[in-house]
């Protein structure tokens, strides 16, 4: 659940009130999981970043946020990879970035949505953030973790928006430099209370020009992100097989999928992979080891 109240979002009143699973719980899932052949784990929820629960240590009580539960959990041997869906900014502390910094097994990837660049439409969208928190949140992020890379999700034409909103939102985007980004027209959902209230409804030509606009900057930046991996080694989660006879699709750390050509079976390993191309947003690479 969540308790954040975006204007926009049905999230608070179709899953309710945040709630925290127990840490033991968790701890003995992802243990099963890797037991049985899992390699990477993605801890779930809405607000994962607000996770909040404890347990007793050397029989006292002790505060557990994400960033201790990731710090637990990655001490399951043969666990190799982590990472946390969805954050909002408000929610990433010192804690989260120092768990950063330090666990290995921690991708260095992080999907933190933001919305619009407007601080007039944050505010309507009851973001209780502004544009320069989040700008100086990627940079103290960055300062800690120097390979570090960005998604985020972006709504064009949130009722109000004006051309204005819009240059600040490309501005945001400009400045942070995202590695892959989702983005959609604002369309109101029932019983939220931009839905209620909708003033200033941007009009449909306006918002499908303005998303085009976003989306090519963002696909531009994305194409920018994974050139600079061509020609790199990698290592590769193999999970599927590809569509061509022994092709196999791997992610690396950034969720940047590889296509290889094998004639054993590599699922479920990890690999060195040499990326030597890069056709649309997939390489296509072959083992080095
Ligand atoms: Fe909560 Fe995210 Fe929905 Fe905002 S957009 S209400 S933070 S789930």
């Amino acid at each position: 659940g969540c308790d954040k109240f975006c204007s926009f979002c049905v999230v608070p009143y179709t899953r309710g009130a945040e709630y925290s699973r127990k840490v033991e719980g968790i701890f003995n899932e992802v243990k099963e999981l890797v037991e049985i052949g899992a390699k990477e784990i993605t801890l779930l929820g809405q607000n994962v970043s607000s996770y909040k629960s404890s347990v007793f240590e050397k029989k006292i009580k002790v505060e557990v946020n994400l960033a201790k539960l990731l710090k637990i959990i990655s001490r399951i041997d043969g666990l190799e990879r982590i990472r946390y869906l969805t954050s909002h900014p408000n929610d990433i502390d010192d804690d989260l970035i120092s768990q950063h910094a330090l666990n290995e097994k921690l991708m260095p990837f992080l999907h933190l949505p933001i919305q619009s660049g407007s601080n007039k439409i944050l505010k309507k969208m009851n973001r209780n953030h502004t544009k320069s928190d989040y700008i100086n949140l990627v940079k103290r992020i960055k300062s800690k973790i120097r390979d570090m890379a960005f998604s985020s999700d972006f709504i064009v034409g949130y009722p109000g928006e004006s051309d204005d909103d819009f240059n600040q939102t490309l501005d945001l985007i400009d400045n942070v430099r995202f590695a892959s980004s989702y983005s959609f027209k604002y369309s109101p959902r029932p019983g939220t209370l931009s839905s209620l209230k909708h003033p200033n409804i941007v009009d449909d030509n306006t918002a499908s020009s303005r998303l085009q606009k976003l989306q090519s900057l963002l696909n531009q930046q994305q194409n920018e992100f994974n050139s600079e991996f061509v020609g790199n080694i990698e290592e590769v989660l193999f999970t599927e097989n590809g569509k061509l006879e022994n092709q196999y699709v791997g992610r690396t750390k950034y969720l940047q999928p590889v296509h290889v050509v094998s004639k054993s079976n590599i699922i479920g390993k990890t690999l060195k992979v040499h990326l030597r191309d890069l056709t649309s947003f997939s390489f296509h690479g072959s083992i080095k080891s």
